[in-house]
Formats: structure tokens, C-alpha cells, sequence
């Protein structure tokens, strides 16, 4: 059925970014558990109508990969828009790498490169995967899920994906699934007027004004795997923290971007050196960084992401 406001009890808060707040819900009438968002909204009625008209396009968007939407309605007497998804128990990787770094733990590489699986395997949308010879539904290596919902999106031009580490969450049993996908235009111009993102995670290209492509999806990608395997984010680069946003755009055009330390493994930071390719022409896309030698090392390994959720959280067996 709808969702309706009255319907919810509030029962914690799980975050709060630049566009809105995060709290932890529970449907009444399904008894679901879920993470509702919610955004200012603009008062324009018609622009409001929009936006929900173009969220609901997250119902097609099932995959094992993706945090799974269960409706968007106007709340708290018409002045936001709440989002309504799948509550995730074990919080987003910056969450989790903040607890690590609690802990005075590092992520090891299994956990790393099961990430770096999950986002590339996203990132292949648009490609076209039957012409890679895998079948909907059917996988090859058990990682290609069922996209069809997105791929529509993507030939509509209407998905826009925002890779960073409070976008990829983890639930209870170690799933690793992206979220907040931008699906409505309206929704993007109308956060666009009221607040200014981060910008830290976008490639040099988009920064030049390049339109969207999945290559820079993999530069998101290469920025977010810095940030978790050192529990804090690569740019503002170490010693350049007071750099003003015009230097740290300009930064991230032409200035390298860290590399990781040797004590990680050579495929790992290779990996993140390719990701890192400034010229979005020479920067492999998401099929090509899917055969690279560190997912080829991880892909067949199993890797107890449930069990590393567990004992980050001290959560019983
Ligand atoms: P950001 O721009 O940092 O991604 P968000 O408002 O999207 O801001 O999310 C803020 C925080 O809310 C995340 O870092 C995460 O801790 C929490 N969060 C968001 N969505 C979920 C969810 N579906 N399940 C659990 N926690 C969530
Ligand atoms: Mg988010």
C-alpha cells in the first residue's frame, strides 16, 4: 500500500547530511523497521508533485547491490519530502570507518575488495550486459544482479549515481549496497538552490564541466577506497587542510592524489592508481576495473563480511 505519514513512529536518528535527516523508523501498519529521509521541501506544489512523480522510479531499481525503496510522500505538513528505504543495521563504510578508527583498527583488503566489487558492478550500468554475454537474473560470478529497472533509468538519462562512503551501507548480514542514486532532476535543481554539496568525491572531468559518464563513477570509487583503507578521507590532502574550494578543485585537476602506503598489497594500490587516472579518457571504465587483478584476487575468495559487522559492532553471534 502508500505510505503515509501517520502511519510511522520515529525511533532513532541515524544521521544527518547536507540535504536532510536520517532517522530510523518503523512502519506500523507492515511492522517493517525502515530508514526514512527527509528533505526540505521547495513550497511549489507542482515541483513537489514532480519530485515524487520521479522518485517513484526507484521502485525498479531492485538488485542485491542496491538499498531497496519503499516509497516517498509529503511529511510534516507538506514541508519535506521524506524518502523511505531499507534500514541498513550496520550504518554506512564512513560509519563503520570511524569505528574502526575508534577501535584503532584498519579495514583489511577481503572487505576492501568486496567493496570495490559491489561499485564497479554498479557502475556498469549503463553497458549494456547482455552484450557482455550475461543474461539477466543469471550471473556469471554470482555478482551481475537483476538491473534491469536501473539500465531503463540510465537510457532515460535519469540516474546519476553519487559514490562516496556515506552512500555505500552495510547491513547486519554483510551486504554491501549503494543508495541515495539521483533519480529526480527536479529534486537535484531544487537541492542545488539551497545548499552547496561536497564536491570532494567528483572527478577532474566533471569538475571541467564534463557531463556524466561511468568513468568518473570509478574516480568516486578510487577516493572512497583511499578514505575506508586509511579511516579518513584522502582530500582535503594531508598538510592542505585550509585549502579554500576553488584550490581544492583545482587540486584535484592537477595535482596527484595520494597513493596508498606500502604496506598494502601491490594489487590494491595499483587499483587505486588506475582509479585515479586524471584524463577520464586513459581511466578504465567499471568492466575493465572488474578484471583487474584485485577484484580477480577477491572475486572468488569468501570474505565473512557478516562476521566483520559483528565484531565491529560487538554484535552477538
Ligand atoms: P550524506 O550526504 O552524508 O550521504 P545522508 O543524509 O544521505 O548524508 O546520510 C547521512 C547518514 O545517515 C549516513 O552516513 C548513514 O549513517 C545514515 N543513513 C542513511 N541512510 C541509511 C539507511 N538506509 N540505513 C541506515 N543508515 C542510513
Ligand atoms: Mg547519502
Amino acid at each position: 500500500g502508500e505510505l503515509k505519514p501517520e502511519d510511522f513512529d520515529i525511533l532513532s536518528r541515524l544521521g544527518e547530511g547536507a540535504a536532510g535527516t536520517v532517522r530510523q523508523v518503523l512502519h506500523r501498519p507492515s511492522g517493517i523497521v525502515m530508514a526514512k529521509k527527509s528533505i526540505t521541501a521547495d513550497p511549489d506544489t507542482a515541483i513537489q508533485r514532480q519530485i515524487l512523480r520521479e522518485l517513484a522510479f526507484l521502485r525498479a531499481c531492485v538488485s542485491p547491490y542496491i538499498v531497496s525503496f519503499y516509497g516517498a510522500f509529503l511529511d510534516e505538513e507538506d514541508t519535506t519530502i521524506a524518502i523511505c528505504m531499507e534500514y541498513c543495521e550496520a550504518g554506512s563504510l564512513e560509519d563503520i570507518y570511524k569505528k574502526c578508527k575508534e577501535l584503532g583498527a584498519v579495514i583489511g583488503e577481503g572487505v576492501l575488495g568486496k567493496l570495490a566489487i559491489a561499485v564497479s558492478i554498479i557502475s556498469l550500468i549503463p553497458t549494456n550486459l547482455e552484450n557482455m554475454g550475461i543474461g539477466w537474473g543469471l550471473s556469471r560470478h554470482h555478482y551481475y544482479p537483476v538491473l534491469k529497472g536501473l539500465v531503463y533509468l540510465h537510457q532515460q538519462k535519469k540516474i546519476h549515481r553519487d559514490i562516496k562512503p556515506s552512500n555505500i551501507l552495510m547491513t547486519r548480514s554483510g551486504e554491501i549496497k549503494l543508495c541515495d542514486f539521483g533519480v529526480s532532476g527536479e529534486l537535484i535543481n531544487s537541492l542545488a538552490q539551497t545548499f552547496t554539496g561536497t564536491k570532494y568525491y567528483m572527478a577532474p572531468e566533471r569538475i571541467q564541466g564534463a557531463p556524466y559518464a561511468v568513468q568518473s563513477d570509478i574516480w568516486s570509487l578510487g577516493l572512497t577506497i583511499i578514505e575506508v583503507a586509511q579511516n579518513r578521507p584522502a582530500l582535503p590532502p594531508p598538510g592542505y587542510s585550509q585549502l579554500a574550494i576553488f584550490e581544492l578543485l583545482d587540486f584535484i585537476v592537477h595535482q596527484p592524489i595520494e597513493e596508498l602506503p606500502d604496506d598494502r598489497s601491490a594489487e590494491l594500490r595499483d587499483f587505486v592508481r588506475v582509479c585515479l587516472t586524471k584524463d577520464p579518457a586513459k581511466r578504465p571504465g567499471p568492466a575493465m576495473m572488474l578484471n583487474h587483478a584485485f577484484i580477480q584476487k577477491w572475486e572468488n575468495t569468501n570474505v565473512d563480511l557478516g562476521k566483520f559487522v559483528r565484531q565491529l559492532y560487538d554484535w552477538p553471534e
